[in-house]
């Protein structure tokens, strides 16, 4: 038997009534097989929602099965809002698209549970997805280049651009330009500690913008884009 903290990123129908959920945890992703939990009056039926936090105990080795489970944090006001939900399934899909690679997992959890704090208490939270993003691309070894050219190691006369990698010198440029305004609040946001407040926000367009260059990275460097993604830019308009 097994006992640990999970998140719920995902559920995949087993059989007429079971669900298999993958989970995120402080060891990385775990497979948990839930009997019977699609039947009305199962115990678990409410215990297996996407983003719910579970304290699970289970048995079993690659494919764990249920045993029991407790409620930890259910989220309700991420729960309550469309637009918060979708973007909190937006990072839950990154998690999971890269749940198999090799990072600190213990710390990278405890971080995630954090984010998810903030969007549940903050009304402006869609900082702290910038933050998860930007930090997670450190992990997945595709940090952009704040402080150098990406390619040489130049620091003069540099500008931000997606597919140099991060800063680029007048020798190494490749693609579009990133704004001056964006490529401040992003190497902000990627250095930043959640220890200390964020106070201020990005304006609508650094917003917008920042986004934007989020998504050409995950795409360019990782090839890779959610679905909630997609929903969201219905939601918010970029
Ligand atoms: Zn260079």
């Amino acid at each position: 038997m097994q006992a640990f903290d999970g998140l719920i990123l995902k559920q995949i129908p087993f059989k007429e009534s079971s669900k298999i959920l993958h989970v995120y945890t402080a060891e990385g992703m775990k497979s948990v097989l839930v009997h019977g939990a699609k039947k009305f009056g199962s115990p678990y039926l409410s215990s297996s929602e996407n983003l719910n936090l579970v304290k699970f105990q289970a048995t079993g080795r690659d494919l764990l099965t249920l045993t029991d489970a407790d409620l930890i944090e259910v989220y309700p006001r991420i729960k309550a809002d469309l637009e918060r939900f979708t973007y909190a399934q937006h990072l839950a899909e990154l998690l999971h698209g890269f749940g198999e690679a090799e990072y600190d997992h213990a710390k990278f959890f405890a971080f995630t549970l954090k984010i998810l704090a903030k969007f549940e208490t903050e009304a402006d939270y869609q900082v702290y997805a910038f933050i998860f993003e930007l930090k997670f691309l450190f992990l997945l070894g595709v940090a952009p280049a704040f402080t150098a050219c990406a390619a040489c190691g130049k620091k003069d006369e540099l500008t931000f651009r997606v597919r140099s990698g991060g800063l680029s010198c007048p020798d190494h440029l490749e693609g579009p330009a990133v704004t001056d305004a964006a490529f401040r609040w992003m190497r902000r946001l990627y250095q930043i500690d959640l220890k200390d407040p964020v106070v201020e926000r990005p304006d609508e367009a650094a917003t917008v913008e920042i986004r934007r260059v989020i998504d050409d990275w995950y795409a360019y460097h990782l090839n890779f884009r959610s679905k909630s993604r997609s929903v969201l830019s219905g939601l918010l308009g970029y």
